[in-house]
């Protein structure tokens, strides 16, 4: 601690023999411990109980003439303490906690430490003020707001775990080869119900929650020197693949995955040929989150997707997907009066896979849902369960009798016998379903689906490619609702920039004005959203309104193209593009320019290659 002291000031072992707080041969037995720790002094002298806390503060506080606080003693603001970023403040033992203007008050182990002040200045703005506190207390603060060992929880457990067992498999690896690590890796032997399995299966899942990941990908790679062999844990994270920052034991795999289908409580865990998929429910801070479960057989083992149905992490709320203004309240409009019979016909959602369609069907379900109108839904799967609606799963594997099954098709044709107001079909992808669909939405109900094509106009084209009439399309379909979601840039550390010739050159071809001296934003990367620049996403969407005009043209000729023009141009509305909308985002920085155009997606695509 004491070494980037400043000259004039003293070090921290000075202060407590020239206070007489401590004895020489006690200081030289807490230094050898301290060094051991590799934690500060000052800490763990009170830790050894050779010095009494306030003393030691009192006395740091008087060479170093900087104020103590003793944090046990406070009420601390949660939303203060979060204006650092975690990890910096672990690193630095810094908490804020309190902010007075553009002042920060910053309780650190080591006021004294310039680089420390000036970076959390250069991270936040604030001016800092720095405060002598016990660096323990500063981190059981963190660990209060940020939840025990904060991000590192995974890697933390991982570490104990690594100390036993684990650890001893791992050492059981010799040259005597893989024979060996077969039969020790067998689930007999590393038994899934021992106390590390569930450890780091429980980390693997609490690293995917403090991500806000999708999806955790496990997946064995096996090495056929035996020396690399890995067990790969992956997070889908804002719609791209992240390694975790912890590694399983390669002889854990088998295990994990046992411990896993016991999770399941359906799967078998002794099947390893053939693939599986089930659902697990685990607590998180006292609400349940469900995970949909499939487990494949690979060449190298089983591997393991699961899917987060983290049923709050849905934005069900119309309110809080991103819908420029204007936008939503068209789309509202469309869907205000249902009941009675009175408001019917086709609303659809496009976009590509993971574009966010049935979060918008969800919101747009809970929007209209009140109790004097029923609603009905055929989903596969039923990812989310929405009060006071009745959702039914379909299963097209399911046979019913010579050459019926359990599909789309067959749940909407019940569900007319059960007269909703509002039915929810999850796609629409062939003739039989397109036709219900239609008969459904013109014989009183308003239906909802995807479709899936990428821009508004193209969907009312694959329509009549799929059989329906140009004249049944024109007088059913209310709406097309085209969307994508683009990462958001990361609030912590957006930065306006001056548009470049380029970005110029795309607000120009799509006849977006950018204001003179207009400028644009992006995120320079910061340990909240781990260097991306990036946090969250955001739906840019394309709302294609069958009104007069369009749905003239509709009728003379169902090319996208003569769509989309009406649309553009004689619509009253003056549909706006996809990339139109998504360039207005960027103006209110919410995104970047090459988000919207897709450039990130293919940049990612280029580095699998
Ligand atoms: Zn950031």
């Amino acid at each position: 601690m004491g070494s980037r002291s400043n000259v004039g000031r003293k070090a921290v072992e000075e202060i407590l023999l020239d206070n007489k707080l401590i004895a020489p041969e006690n200081l030289a037995l807490a230094r050898k411990e301290a060094a051991k720790l590799d934690r500060p002094l000052q800490q763990v002298v009170v830790d050894m109980k050779f010095c009494d806390k306030v003393d030691v503060l009192q006395a740091l506080s008087r060479e170093w003439r900087n104020r103590a606080v003793d944090l046990a003693e406070m009420e601390i603001d949660g939303d203060v303490v979060k204006i650092i970023p975690e990890q910096t403040a672990r690193r630095h033992h810094a908490l804020p906690f309190a902010k007075e203007d553009s002042v920060l008050l910053v309780a650190m182990a080591d006021p004294r430490d310039f680089f420390v002040s000036e970076d959390i200045h250069l991270r936040t703005g604030y001016e800092v003020q720095g405060y002598l506190a016990m660096p323990e207390d500063i981190l059981r603060e963190l660990d209060k707001v940020y939840g025990i060992a904060g991000n590192n929880a995974a890697a933390e457990l991982l570490k104990s775990v690594a100390d036993s067992q684990a650890k001893a498999a791992v050492d059981g690896l010799d040259a005597t080869g893989i024979e060996k690590l077969v039969e020790k890796t067998d689930v007999t032997d590393v038994d899934a119900s021992a106390p590390e399995v569930e450890k780091i299966v429980n980390a693997i899942i609490l690293a995917a929650l403090q991500q806000k990941s999708s999806d955790i990908h496990i997946e064995p790679f096996e090495d056929p020197a035996g020396r690399n062999s890995k067990l790969s844990i992956r997070y889908r994270v804002d719609g791209f693949l992240r390694e975790a920052n912890f590694q399983v034991p390669w002889s854990f795999r088998n295990a994990v995955l046992a411990k896993i289908k016991i999770m399941t409580s359906s799967m078998n865990i002794t099947e390893r040929r053939i693939p599986q998929s089930g659902r697990i429910q685990v607590m998180a801070k006292g609400s349940p989150i469900e995970f949909r479960v499939e487990i494949v057989p690979t060449v190298f083992g089983e591997s393991c997707v699961m899917r987060i149905l983290d049923r709050k992490a849905v934005q069900v709320d119309i309110n809080k997907l991103g819908f420029y203004p204007e936008t939503q309240q068209r789309l509202l409009a469309l869907l205000a009066g249902v009941g009675g019979k009175k408001n019917f016909g086709l609303v659809m959602v496009c976009g590509p896979t993971g574009s966010g369609k049935s979060t918008t069907l969800y919101a747009c379900l809970n929007h209209i849902n009140r109790p004097d109108i029923k609603i009905l839904t055929a989903e596969n799967p039923v990812e989310y369960n929405l009060d006071g609606i009745v959702q039914v799963q379909v299963n097209p594997d399911l046979k019913l009798g010579e050459d019926k099954c359990f599909d789309f098709a067959t749940a909407l044709r019940s569900f007319l016998r059960l007269d909703p107001d509002v039915i929810m079909v999850g796609e629409i992808r062939d003739q039989e379903t397109a036709h219900i669909a239609m008969e459904a939405a013109m014989t009183g109900h308003l239906v909802f689906s995807t479709i899936h094509t990428n821009d508004a106009p193209s969907s009312v084209s694959r329509l009549t490619e799929m059989g329906i009439p140009a004249f049944m399309v024109a007088s059913t379909l209310k709406c097309v609702l085209a969307q994508r979601l683009c990462r958001r840039i990361c609030a912590d550390c957006k930065t306006p920039h001056a548009p470049t010739p380029d970005e110029i050159e795309v607000f120009k071809v799509n006849k977006i004005d950018l204001p003179a001296g207009g400028q644009l934003y992006a995120g320079k990367g910061c340990d909240s959203c781990g260097g991306s620049g990036f946090k969250g996403r955001c739906g840019i969407h394309e709302l294609l309104i069958i009104d007069d005009p369009v749905r003239a043209a509709v009728l003379r000729d169902v090319t996208a193209d003569g769509i989309r023009t009406a649309a553009l141009e004689k619509s009253p509305q003056k549909m706006r593009t996809i990339i139109m909308d998504g360039l207005v985002k960027c103006l209110s920085g919410m995104t970047t320019v090459r988000e919207v155009m897709g450039g990130a997606a293919e940049d990612n695509a280029d580095k699998k290659k």
